[in-house]
């Protein structure tokens, strides 16, 4: 089954607005049995629009559009499609009811006229009800094919993807079944986790592909068969290869995030935590409280990017003096710091050194860029780690957030 995506919007083109939409749908696409051909993006021009909808319906057996069903000029879908099969307009009453009413209940009768757009329809059509919104969707089931339209908001089309389109989509796709599996790593280069997946490429009905990302590097295995019993075994076998080759690196599938870990875990020993950060600058207070219900287990910190900064929080100034700023010794004081000072049981310190710039340590041994110490103190003790990461500012900032949510994820677990 050949599927298509078809974003459409001239801010799209434009740069003002990130297509989102089209990646959350390629990324759903594989749970349904569907793989992603090709994404088009394509601005509010009728001609245009009539000719990328009509390229689509030629080569592809699903084609998904998104966007463009609103009420105004520059929303063409329908016409778009309806031009393509050469067919008419016409409003319908039940969606036109439907339209007034929802105007009303919302005390803004009566309803501009050229709200009516949205309550065309063509014969070749049904509508699919979109309750989070005024635009309703097409739903086209014609010569074996399949072309739905989907409104832009990300928000409505994610609902009605989850509710409509993927449960119709799936009732309708046969053979083939896709699954696949994200593997998240840490501590390794792109690289190196390439070759060490090595014999999963030559792996039959397995795709892989290798990402790095801001908080490490990322393997997707894809398992394509004819049934989903005979694709979950490919993915097994896909996953025991990769487990195998990757080991301790792999610290987390698919939508498993640190913070949400860490946070389960404080939660589930009755822990309070708090941070010292120096180069992560807040980066791990901010990551820890993304997470809704983080005020039951963090109790907050300080960022310390100063010597005197790190003594006023409670660090022993002899500690970094005999020690260097950047080192084990310094990691582990600040955890401890972090503890006493905001009267947590779990502490993280993390000092090291975002630049690419080296610096010397008291004993004149050489630090490298990208270099980070962290401290995790807990009730039974400190364990203390040295990273080294690519030596690019964002990347080493990034890296050492998930590194410090993993160890001391390690730590208590
Ligand atoms: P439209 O249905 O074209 O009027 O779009 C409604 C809203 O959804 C606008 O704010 C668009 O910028 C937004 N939108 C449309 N398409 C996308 C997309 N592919 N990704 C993210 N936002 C979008
Ligand atoms: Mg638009």
């Amino acid at each position: 089954m050949k599927a298509e995506i078809i974003a459409i919007g001239t801010e799209l083109l434009m740069g003002e607005t990130q297509d989102t939409n089209s990646s959350w749908i390629g990324s759903r696409f594989p749970e349904i049995g569907l793989e992603p051909q090709w994404v088009t993006l394509v601005g509010d021009d009728l001609t245009r629009l009539t000719d990328i909808v009509d390229r689509a319906w030629r080569r592809s057996d699903v084609v998904l559009t998104i966007g463009g069903l609103g009420p105004t000029l520059d929303d063409l879908t329908r016409d778009a499609i309806a031009k393509m099969f050469g067919e008419e307009i016409t409003t319908d009453p039940d969606l036109a009811a439907w339209l007034e009413e929802s105007f009303s209940r919302r005390g803004m009768s009566p309803m501009p006229q050229q709200n009516l757009r949205q309550a065309g329809m063509i014969p070749s059509a049904i509508t699919v009800p979109n309750p989070l919104g005024t635009a309703p969707s097409w739903w086209i089931e014609r010569d074996g094919k399949i072309l739905a339209t989907m409104p832009g908001p990300p928000r409505e089309m994610m609902n009605m993807w989850t509710t409509e389109m993927a449960p119709r989509l799936k009732a309708r796709i046969p053979g083939q079944a896709i699954m696949s599996r994200m593997f998240k790593t840490i501590g390794l280069s792109e690289a190196a986790v390439d070759e060490m997946v090595g014999e999963v490429y030559d792996m039959d009905g397995v795709e892989l592909g290798v990402y790095a990302k801001p908080d490490g590097i990322y393997v997707r295995a894809i398992a394509k068969a004819d049934t989903e019993p005979a694709a979950l075994s490919t993915l097994m076998a896909a996953e025991e290869k990769i487990r195998g080759a990757l080991g301790e690196y792999i610290w987390g599938t698919d939508e498993e995030e640190p913070p949400v870990r860490v946070g389960e875990l404080l939660k589930a020993r009755n822990y309070k935590l708090a941070v010292m950060e120096s180069c992560t600058g807040g980066m791990i207070g901010s990551a820890i409280t993304d997470v809704a219900g983080s005020s039951d287990y963090f109790v907050g910190g300080a960022i310390t990017y100063t010597v005197a900064a790190k003594i006023a929080a409670g660090v022993d100034g002899s500690i970094i003096e005999k020690f260097g700023v950047y080192s084990k010794e310094t990691a582990a004081a600040m955890a401890v710091a972090a503890c006493k000072t905001y009267g947590a049981d779990c502490g993280v310190g993390i000092t090291g050194i975002a630049s690419n710039a080296d610096e010397k340590a008291p004993d004149g041994t050489e630090i490298k860029g990208g270099t980070v110490f962290i401290g995790v103190a807990h009730p039974t003790g400190v364990v203390v780690e040295q990273y080294r990461f690519p030596s690019r500012r964002a990347l080493v900032r990034n890296r050492a957030v998930t590194a410090a949510l993993l160890q001391l994820a390690q730590a208590i677990k």
